[in-house]
């Protein structure tokens, strides 16, 4: 089914610190260089103006947002175990929270010293080949990783690096290290470089996705928008919290000569991956979401591609119909986590 593409989402958004230093370090230390501080911000060229400029790192954003919505999913399903939401540093496989991607490499290699120590046949050629396909490999991750991915899964989400639309505020700070003992510096003064006032754009986008998905997000962006779920460095001193702003959201279904097919308007219909007739759908093990689709709202709704190019996309660029459609999604998110569902890597159907 990853071979094909079904729905397309894709948010930008921009994103500033909120009355909080911010700063994501380069892991360039001053060293033998005395025009560096002890902690720079990390830095790149500016695809606009070519010149260097503080950034922040796509790969930065997405891991704050994977691991806030670990957290969520094992708060709702504390009972979930790695089938529910895998913790990504436990490589131990006999773990009950270890790595999906860990898990499904071992199951492989498993399959691979029995099919040489056995004799081989037919049925299990094709045990093996089934254990290998993407719908067995997604079928077995959890929920954090249907999203984000793992060494067996291609991330569904990406998110592009963020760069300033104005000039950014830097400033230096000076911190120390406190011995925890003796309350006295055990390390420092070092001082740092931070950002204290800018706007940095980012788009994130996700493919494939089941409506919980797009709904765990919303509540993960919300999050950080309120500055409750900080990025970078010196979280414990107050450092990184953010506030988000929402500037556009389109959502495609690529492969569509038509808004409408069947019963279904694609310009109208926030539609679940689990919506789409696909052979082998069933290897998959969807979450079987039997909600309504959310109606898309008709306020600030463009069309941009009516399937003349073989695409049908909408596009939203209101804040209000952003957070209505995101918002619109929460309830998918909500009916997953109650819901007795858990990825599995067995079929359902055997
Ligand atoms: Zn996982």
């Amino acid at each position: 089914m990853f071979k094909r593409l079904f729905n397309e989402l894709a948010l930008t958004f921009d994103i500033s610190p909120n009355e909080a230093p911010l700063l994501i370090k380069s892991g360039r230390e001053s060293g033998a260089d005395p025009t560096l501080l002890d902690m720079n911000f990390v830095r790149t060229i500016h695809p606009r103006t070519g010149k260097m400029t503080v950034y922040l790192p796509g790969s930065s954003l997405k891991g704050t947002l994977r691991s806030y919505c670990e957290k969520i999913a094992r708060t709702v399903r504390p009972d979930g175990g790695s089938k529910w939401c895998c913790n990504p540093f436990d490589q131990d496989v006999r773990s009950t929270t270890a790595f999906c991607g860990k898990r499904l490499e071992q199951r492989n290699s498993d399959s691979k010293d029995k099919e040489n120590s056995a004799h081989w046949n037919q049925e299990r050629d094709k045990q093996e080949e089934e254990k290998k396909s993407d719908g067995a490999v997604y079928r077995g991750s959890c929920v954090a990783c249907r999203t984000f991915g793992n060494t067996r899964l291609a991330s569904h989400l990406a998110l592009t690096d963020a760069y300033s639309l104005d000039v950014p505020l830097l400033e230096q700070r000076d911190g120390v290290a406190i011995d925890r003992i003796f309350s006295t510096v055990a390390a420092g003064p070092f001082n740092m470089e931070v950002v204290t006032k800018g706007t940095f754009r980012a788009t994130m986008s996700l493919r494939n996705f089941q409506l919980w998905q797009v709904g765990l997000l919303a509540v993960a962006l919300r999050e950080l928008g309120q500055g409750r779920v900080p990025i970078g460095f010196g979280k414990s001193k107050g450092f990184g919290r953010m506030s988000v702003s929402y500037h556009k959201l389109e959502i495609s279904y690529p492969g569509r000569f038509s808004k409408q097919e069947g019963t279904h308007d694609f310009s109208r219909e926030l539609m679940d991956l689990a919506t789409f007739d696909f052979s082998d759908k069933r290897e998959y093990g969807l979450f079987p979401d039997n909600s309504e689709l959310p109606l898309l709202t008709e306020k600030g709704h463009e069309i941009i591609d009516d399937g003349k190019f073989g695409r049908v996309t909408a596009c939203w660029s209101d804040v209000a119909s952003i957070e209505d459609i995101l918002n619109s999604t929460i309830g998918h998110w909500r009916d997953c986590a109650l819901s007795k569902w858990l990825p599995s890597e067995e079929r359902s159907d055997e």
